[in-house]
């Protein structure tokens, strides 16, 4: 591990002026992710800007009824905060579904959206990885594959986005809220996260020393008629081999409305716009759910070791659908 120094921020301004002035820096939050990566040498600033201490801990209701939550939120405040288990109930379930008691507990909203992919082969600084040292090569397209990418994914890289918080995210139409040397931004979760393409390397569209300072969930009434179904390797602490976060809006048994989001079988959190449209204006039923995902996986690259991943979506996708429809019918 190399060394680095360390300073604690008191504002959101204060962080983001100290990092302009340091040529290799990063931001601290929880630094479940961030320090896994220290230590195993894959990312190696020379300053640690700490930024947990800097008011972005809380969750407010705005005033058309949606949600701002602070970017230092932990993981574990969000998954049981009231509001959001009434309003999102599919967030709170999908951040629920990851990681350990403990990591959640640390884990902070901002850190969640920027989480590095588990890839072995990212993660092993032997071997050749475009992602980590780019132009290197990319290890995995020839290697064991088996945890990899379907959709999204580039001949320079097929990794998978880790989060599962950040699915729901993708569903709900979040809003990522950042401060940096240039000022505030609003950016749509759908732009966020960036194609691999090229530069694998390249995640987000984070500007070097952009702060994440929030993110905004809006007052979607039918959100409420959400789930997070998440299919993985053993019941607990595992990343997702296929998940999904649907809503949906059912008026007199057709579709008015939907939101699908899919996590474990892509580059980023996928949004499934062509499942989407396939749904809407249709009947609530299990034969046109799954119509709908067949139309977004027509899309898949499986490699060697995943091509079970295709089917697994889909079922992943039609019995979060189902559950949702049929909640709803049961509350009417
Ligand atoms: Fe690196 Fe991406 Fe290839 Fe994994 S899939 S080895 S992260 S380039």
């Amino acid at each position: 591990m190399n060394s680095f120094t360390y300073s604690a921020a008191t504002s959101v301004q204060q962080a983001v002026n100290e990092r302009s002035q340091v040529q290799n820096g990063a931001y601290l939050g929880g630094g479940t992710n961030l320090l896994d990566n220290l230590k195993l040498g894959i990312e190696q600033p020379d300053h640690l800007i700490d930024v947990r201490h800097i008011g972005l801990d809380g969750i407010e209701t705005l005033p058309d009824g949606g949600l701002r939550i602070g970017a230092s939120v932990r993981n574990t405040k969000l998954a049981y905060d009231e509001r959001v288990r009434q309003q999102y109930p599919a967030l709170s379930e999908a951040i629920l579904s990851g990681a350990s008691p403990q990591l959640r507990n640390a884990a902070t909203t901002a850190g969640n959206l920027l989480q590095r992919t588990r890839c072995y082969y990212f993660r092993d600084t032997a071997s050749a990885c475009n992602k980590r040292v780019p132009g290197s090569g990319c290890s995995a397209i020839a290697g064991i594959n088996r945890i990899h990418a379907i959709l999204g994914t580039s001949n320079r890289c097929i990794a998978t986005h880790p989060s599962d918080m950040d699915v729901a995210m993708v569903a709900f139409d979040a809003t990522v809220r950042t401060q940096g040397p240039k000022g505030q931004r609003a950016i749509p979760i759908a732009e966020f996260y960036v194609p691999y393409g090229e530069d694998p390397a390249k995640e987000h569209v984070l500007e070097p020393g952009e702060l994440i300072t929030g993110v905004d969930l809006p007052a979607t009434q039918w959100f409420r008629n959400s789930h997070y179904v998440k299919a993985r390797d053993r019941a607990s602490y595992e990343f997702a081999l296929a998940s999904a976060a649907v809503a949906l809006r059912v008026e007199n048994g057709t579709v008015r409305d939907c939101r699908i989001a899919l996590g474990g079988v892509a580059t980023k959190p996928w949004r499934a716009l062509a499942a989407e449209r396939a749904l809407r204006g249709n009947k609530a039923n299990a034969e046109v759910f799954r119509a709908a995902v067949e139309a977004e996986l027509k899309a898949a690259v499986p490699q060697s070791h995943n091509a079970f991943k295709v089917e697994l979506a889909k079922r992943v996708v039609v019995q979060a659908l189902q559950a949702v429809s049929t909640a709803q019918a049961w509350r009417k």
